[in-house]
């Protein structure tokens, strides 16, 4: 079937599968060519990982998690009972495997593939974001203003240096700032800071969940449908496509989205396919802004904790914990992280008004899995975007619609295919 024949199927029914900003952002695409879509969602639109999340638009996220730096320092970081990331020793058995596929990505050709590959997904991402933002109306969100990176001392800085050296040879602005010029962007932060690495080209949500709320709603005002809904099975059909059973109804779709962000695993497993997928749970808190200014994601980088000033307040963000979907949230994480934000600005508020927890979809290897699912060539995975959803939003969207409609899209899809593991 060519492409212009395969946009233009009238009976073509395509179920995007999870609403967070990557299934919102593929079903945005897929009605762009013409499809009709139904977006399902246990939850409303936004309500998951894609709620809590930073703002940031990363200009320089292409460093994965697994290299041979953080490799070393994962046994000091572990035994840091204040330390950013944590497993819980309950959780390892289930995820031993998974961190030894992550160990063998930290040598160096794939450390270089993988920041190739994401680099590749980066460099179109604020451009495809301001198409979908002019076309809904949602400009009001951004915000330009750079991140900052602090540091203490010289030698955390310098600690820093060979991530910083790879965004730079990606062409990737990064200014080094002593005290005086820290002070000068952001003067509320801590006097203690003597350094820091300024990335000019990051922009920020100030709302991720009002975003993928609004591109949702402009997608319903189009003629889609948002349906709420568990999604209980997911088997082929006999006849071709895929059949949904959603809580009591069942759905068929000429072509089935996976954009289940953390939990997808569980839906590939069903269609005979084991993904490596783990959550990477991230923690928020909000604090109110009262009269303090804060114009950037600003990031300790000592203790790995950062602040974005978000439209109902400041939100504190930080750790990387493994301890699977089902265990509760960790409520001392709350108190760290205040504590964290008062030594990052003195004179924030101490006043939590809410706590969340997160499952960033993560892969061994850092990068997303786009693409069919092997033996079904109309169901699409679109997930474990890990650290990078929010800024990979659009990208995703655009390549789903591209590999549906039988497109030849701008970037190479391959690095990413789900049989890569
Ligand atoms: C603390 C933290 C900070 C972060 N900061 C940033 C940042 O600054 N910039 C950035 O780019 N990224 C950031 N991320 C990562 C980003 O938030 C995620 O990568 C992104 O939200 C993943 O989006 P998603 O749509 O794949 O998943 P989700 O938003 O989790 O959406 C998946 C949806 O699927 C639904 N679902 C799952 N199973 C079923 C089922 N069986 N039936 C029906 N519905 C189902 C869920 O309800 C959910 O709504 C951060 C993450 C965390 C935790």
């Amino acid at each position: 079937m060519d492409a212009e024949h395969k946009t233009k199927d009238r009976n073509a029914h395509v179920i995007v599968a999870g609403a967070g900003i990557i299934g919102v952002c593929t079903a945005l695409a897929l009605q762009r060519d013409g499809l009709r879509v139904t977006l399902v969602d246990r939850e409303a639109p936004g309500m998951g990982c894609s709620y809590g999340n930073a703002g940031l638009l990363h200009a320089g996220g292409c460093i994965p998690l697994a290299t041979p730096d953080s490799l070393k320092k994962l046994p000091s970081m572990l035994m840091d009972p204040e330390g950013a990331l944590r497993i819980a020793w309950r959780h390892l058995p289930a995820l031993s495997p998974w961190l030894l596929r992550m160990a063998a990505q930290a040598r160096p050709d794939r450390v270089a593939h993988n920041i190739r590959a994401l680099h590749a997904l980066l460099k179109p991402a604020r451009h495809l974001y301001d198409k979908l933002f002019r076309q809904t109306g949602l400009q009001h969100l951004i915000r330009s203003g750079g991140e900052l990176h602090l540091y203490r001392h010289q030698a955390s800085m310098q600690a820093a240096q060979w991530g910083m050296g790879v965004l730079r040879e990606k062409g990737i602005t990064v200014q080094d700032l002593d005290a005086a010029s820290i002070r000068e962007l952001e003067p509320a932060l801590d006097k203690a800071f003597q350094h820091a690495h300024f990335l000019p080209d990051s922009d920020m949500i100030t709302s991720p969940h009002q975003l993928t709320q609004g591109l949702a709603n402009y997608f319903a005002q189009q003629g889609g449908t948002v349906l709420r809904g568990e999604i209980r099975s997911v088997r082929p059909n006999p006849s071709g496509g895929t059949d949904l059973q959603v809580d009591g109804q069942t759905l068929h779709a000429s072509s089935l989205v996976l954009s289940t962000g953390a939990w997808s695993g569980q839906l590939t497993q069903q269609l005979g396919v084991r993904v490596p997928l783990q959550s990477w749970r991230g923690y928020h808190i909000m604090l109110p802004r009262g009269d303090l200014s804060l114009r950037r994601v600003v990031v300790d980088s000592d203790h790995h904790v950062a602040v974005s000033p978000m439209v109902d307040g400041l939100r504190v963000i930080g750790y990387l914990e493994f301890a699977g979907l089902k265990a509760p949230a960790d409520s001392r994480r709350s108190h760290s992280l205040l504590k964290s934000a008062q030594r990052l600005i003195p004179d924030i508020s101490g006043q939590i008004t809410s706590a969340w927890m997160g499952h960033r979809p993560g892969t061994p290897d850092s990068l997303p899995v786009i693409g069919p699912l092997p033996g079904h060539p109309s169901v699409y995975c679109a997930f474990g975007h890990g650290q990078l959803g929010l800024t990979l939003g659009a990208t995703t969207g655009q390549m789903i619609a591209d590999l549906v409609a039988g497109r030849q899209g701008a970037i190479d899809p391959t690095p990413y295919r789900v049989n890569r593991f």
